[in-house]
């Protein structure tokens, strides 16, 4: 098992799988994208294989969560799912993606043996969403949570980044989705890791404010609802609504006392806290013929690059975006 120096146990692995995407949402690339990673940098299937069977799965990472970039560009995603699914040790396999091309990919993920899926979307409104997204098609992102349910994908979550000024008129809307579909809205606090010069002129709108606003018309109640991968997220419910709401809040609150997690970026860098520059080069090492017990000893040894908090206010230089990381 993984214990980091601060006794978290460090069970959950964040796997980018593509650091491109086809969107370009406000808060997180400029429009004209960023710097990929050239293609023979990224991690090849057979290599992420070696490293979960080999270096992960043995430390005790038994979560895992594909994410990018957008992960559902990636050539042969789902043949990869299905050789990660027959791993033994993982217990839940999950996906974040922008939704885009979901609608024709929702039942292959399904049989391949994904487990669960986070859909991003900040707008329920057509235009809105287009801009947000600088040109995304919202019907497109709908018509694959439709499928996404019809295909048994039941835990489904939808993800909201608030932004003020631009969405956050949409926050009983979202909850409103709730008492009608069985979605599990999680609004998120925007975070300083993308543009910018963007989150500085919007700032960021605090969970509570965005409770306070449901509270105006629904009492909310605590839901125990038993949804696996609640992780940082307070959960809550309209009572009756088919599905729960989620509050995120990563600057106003931290939950660095329950992280559980570590990342792996798509070209094979561990990254033991998103709000940190350090990263740890296993796929160089793996690349380079090291032994097995030589890469778990670097994982084990990345761990030292987890603070027992993080810091918003030494406003520390971030060094890749989300996107970049995986977020
Ligand atoms: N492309 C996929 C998607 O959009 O779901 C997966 C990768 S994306 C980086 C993962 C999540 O990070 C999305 O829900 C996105 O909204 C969120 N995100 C990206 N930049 C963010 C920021 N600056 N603050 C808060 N959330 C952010
Ligand atoms: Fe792409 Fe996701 Fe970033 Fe939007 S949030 S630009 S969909 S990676």
């Amino acid at each position: 098992m993984l214990i980091d120096n601060h006794q978290r146990p460090i069970t959950y692995l964040r796997l980018s799988v593509t650091d491109r995407c086809n969107l370009r949402c406000l808060y997180c690339m400029p429009a004209e994208g960023l710097d990929w990673i050239p293609h023979d940098a990224v991690m090849q299937d057979d290599e992420i294989m070696t490293l979960l069977e080999h270096v992960f799965l043995p430390l005790g990472v038994s979560k895992i969560r594909l994410t990018g970039g957008e992960p559902l560009i990636r050539k042969g995603l789902p043949r990869l799912i299905e050789r990660m699914a027959a791993l033994p040790g993982i217990t839940d396999l999950s996906l974040s993606t922008n939704g885009i091309f979901l609608a024709p990919l929702a039942k292959r993920l399904a049989e391949a043996g994904l487990n669960r899926l986070n859909v991003s979307i900040d707008s329920l409104q057509p235009e809105r969403f287009s801009t947000i997204s600088r040109g995304g098609d919202l019907t497109r992102v709908l018509a694959g949570i439709e499928q996404a349910l019809a295909v048994g994908f039941s835990h489904l979550k939808v993800n909201v980044v608030m932004i003020p000024g631009t969405n956050d008129d949409e926050i009983m809307d979202f909850a409103e989705w709730t008492l009608r579909e069985a979605v599990h809205v999680r609004f998120i606090e925007m975070m300083h890791v993308g543009d910018r010069t963007f989150f500085d002129a919007r700032k960021f709108l605090p969970v509570e404010a965005a409770m306070a606003r449901i509270q105006e018309r629904y009492a909310l109640e605590s839901s125990d609802r038993d949804l696996v991968g609640n992780g940082p997220a307070r959960i809550m419910q309209i009572p009756g609504a088919a599905g729960t709401l989620g509050f995120i809040s990563p600057m106003s609150r931290t939950f660095c006392d329950t992280c559980n997690r570590i990342r792996l970026t798509a070209d094979g860098q561990i990254k033991a806290c998103l709000m940190r520059p350090q990263e740890t080069d296993l796929l160089g090492l793996l690349r380079g013929g090291a032994s097995v017990e030589q890469m778990r000893e670097l994982v084990i040894a990345s761990l030292g690059f987890k603070p027992e908090h993080h810091d918003w206010g030494a406003n520390l230089p971030i060094h890749r975006t989300m996107s970049q990381i995986g977020g």
